[in-house]
């Protein structure tokens, strides 16, 4: 029975990055199409109902953030940004305005791959949706059902708000979530502020979790952006 190829469309002004995003996508089976321009993006993820966009934020004609939020008007589809080293600040309003997930140039295609596999299982799974009662990685056990954590099979306890934001991290594992994003989920959209409690509580589940908080090896931290939970 044919399958048709998840479809990608890539919004990128440079040619040599397209080509490189091209080649390499369709060796792994996706139907690419391509749009170097913010408006022909915009048209081309509207007619080709794509599974997945990739989007450069630097556009000739107009800001990577104004494309997504006119995608997302409609749309829920992954969106992966690529940007700049410099704009910190640029990718967390682009992830703010609803972008999956980013990778700063250059990257390399195992990694650009390693993001997509991530935002499709977001896609096709609502992040609503309890994904499994049990989530693990490396050392970590978390029973969500029983609301039981565990590190190499040793009951860890945790405090409500710490057992909260280990959810949060859990319900969206792999992808990276801006400061605001999980303020708000993990305290409520009045809190959207109060970057220091995130701070706080992200070092004190390091504490509690990782063998060396310094040096984490689930909880991650991305650089002025926000947290990622590795799967
Ligand atoms: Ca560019």
């Amino acid at each position: 029975m044919a399958k048709t190829d998840p479809i990608i469309v890539i919004i990128e002004d440079d040619p040599p990055i397209r080509r490189f995003l091209r080649t390499g996508l369709r060796t792994q089976g996706f139907s690419v199409f391509e749009a170097d321009t913010g408006k022909q993006g915009i048209i081309e993820a509207g007619v080709r109902k794509p599974d997945l966009v990739i989007l450069d934020l630097g556009l000739p004609d107009m800001d990577g953030v104004d494309v997504i939020k006119a995608i997302r008007a409609w749309s829920k589809l992954p969106i992966i940004i690529l940007s700049a080293r410099s704009s910190e600040q640029h990718k967390v309003d682009a992830l703010d305005a609803g972008a999956d997930d980013y990778l700063t140039k250059p990257f390399g295609f195992g990694e650009l791959m390693a993001r997509i596999r991530v935002a499709l299982r977001h896609s096709i799974r609502p992040q609503d949706q309890v994904q499994a009662d049990v989530f693990a990685t490396a050392n970590l056990k978390v029973d969500l059902l029983n609301r039981v954590v565990s590190i190499d099979d040793q009951e860890i306890h945790l405090t409500p708000i710490q057992y909260r934001l280990l959810t949060v991290l859990i319900k969206h594992a792999g992808k990276v979530l801006t400061h605001q994003q999980i303020l708000k989920e993990v305290w409520g959209p009045s809190y959207q502020e109060n970057a220091h409690y995130l701070r706080i509580y992200m070092s004190q589940l390091r504490q509690k979790l990782e063998a060396d908080p310094t040096q984490p090896k689930f909880l991650l931290t991305e650089s002025g952006v926000g947290y990622r939970l590795k799967v």
